[in-house]
């Protein structure tokens, strides 16, 4: 398949060289065109511009947020007039309930289709192809993209009709890992500062009772307090909890740990942690007890 592709971060990067692998013809874009080069390199047309990636039946986004997604969206020179009719979105990135809604009716008056495919899984398992993706979009829509989403992740979900239900999925899921990152954080503060190894400590629990991936990745993480390089940018965190929260607001869901976890993003971005992982967040608790002196921002 033919296959425009805009957004090529850490996550787009992978994802592309997914759809390369698996034998499509991608034209890639991306705002910063040093990280072009790698997908040329491997087989990828570099497109000009946002409208040069709009010219196939199918077009790929995974950009930072809603402001990226919709600059590229909207103009002149932007997706809604580029795309052919017929054509099909796929919005990787993760986006507000709001957008995905704002998108769906936007593209379906152009013509177009909308669908949003969000996905759970870090850089590294984006390279591999091993992407949980869960998507939402008209089933012509879906039934033409499943190939596609085949060849980005281990196993996709189709959750409903409504793109804005993928989003709304994917949010709720970072809610809940930003979750796991805290209590991890605030358990690891408790038994290190009561003289316990943190190492051996992550290990009884996750060989035990936690032994979901979830806890193994981000306890490791916690365990070596490596924040640099970020897999997963504090900002992009933060962007989450915050849609997590709008979301919640709309629909009249009082969330008050996603209200604690905001404040505590908003805590590691205040001190310096703009370039960390996420997961910093999970190392305050021990900022709060003494056994760390502050967040090491010049670790970057
Ligand atoms: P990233 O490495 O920071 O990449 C962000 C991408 O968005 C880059 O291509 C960037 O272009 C582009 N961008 C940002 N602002 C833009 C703008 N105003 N106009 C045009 N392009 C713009 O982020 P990422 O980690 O790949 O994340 C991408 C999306 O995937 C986010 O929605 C994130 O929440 C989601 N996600 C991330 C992970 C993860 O572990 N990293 C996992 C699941 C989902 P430049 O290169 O020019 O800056």
């Amino acid at each position: 398949m033919k296959i425009g592709f805009i957004g090529l971060g850490q996550m787009g990067a992978g994802i592309a060289a997914s759809l390369i692998r698996a034998g499509h013809e991608l034209t890639v874009y991306n705002r910063s065109r040093a990280k072009i080069q790698p997908l040329v390199e491997l087989g990828a047309q570099a497109a000009a511009d946002v409208a040069g990636a709009c010219r196939s039946e199918f077009v790929f986004t995974m950009l930072a947020d809603d402001e990226a997604l919709e600059a590229v969206t909207s103009g002149e020179g932007g997706m809604l007039a580029q795309m052919h009719a017929g054509a099909i979105h796929v919005s990787s990135s993760t986006i507000s309930v709001a957008l995905s809604e704002r998108l769906t009716t936007a593209h379906a008056d152009a013509g177009q289709l909308f669908v949003a495919a969000p996905v759970f899984g870090r850089p590294n398992v984006a390279a591999a192809g091993s992407l949980f993706v869960v998507a939402a979009g008209e089933s012509r829509a879906m039934q033409r993209v499943g190939p596609l989403l085949d060849a980005i992740g281990q196993k996709v979900f189709s959750v409903s009709e409504r793109p804005r239900d993928a989003s709304l999925v994917k949010l709720s899921g970072n809610f809940m890992i930003a979750a796991v990152i805290e209590s991890l954080g605030e358990a690891l503060a408790l038994v290190e500062k009561g003289g316990i190894d943190r190492a051996q400590y992550v290990e009884i629990l996750t060989s035990t009772l936690f032994g979901a991936p979830i806890y193994k990745t981000y306890g490791a993480l916690l365990v070596g307090r490596k924040f640099t390089p970020a897999g997963f940018a504090a900002p992009l965190g933060h962007k989450d909890i915050r849609l997590t929260l709008a979301a919640a607001e709309k629909l009249r869901v009082p969330m008050p740990l996603a209200s604690l976890l905001r404040d505590r993003f908003l805590r590691l971005l205040a001190q310096g942690g703009e370039q960390l992982d996420w997961s910093a967040i999970g190392d305050l608790a021990a900022i709060d007890a003494g056994t760390v002196p502050a967040i090491d921002s010049e670790a970057v």
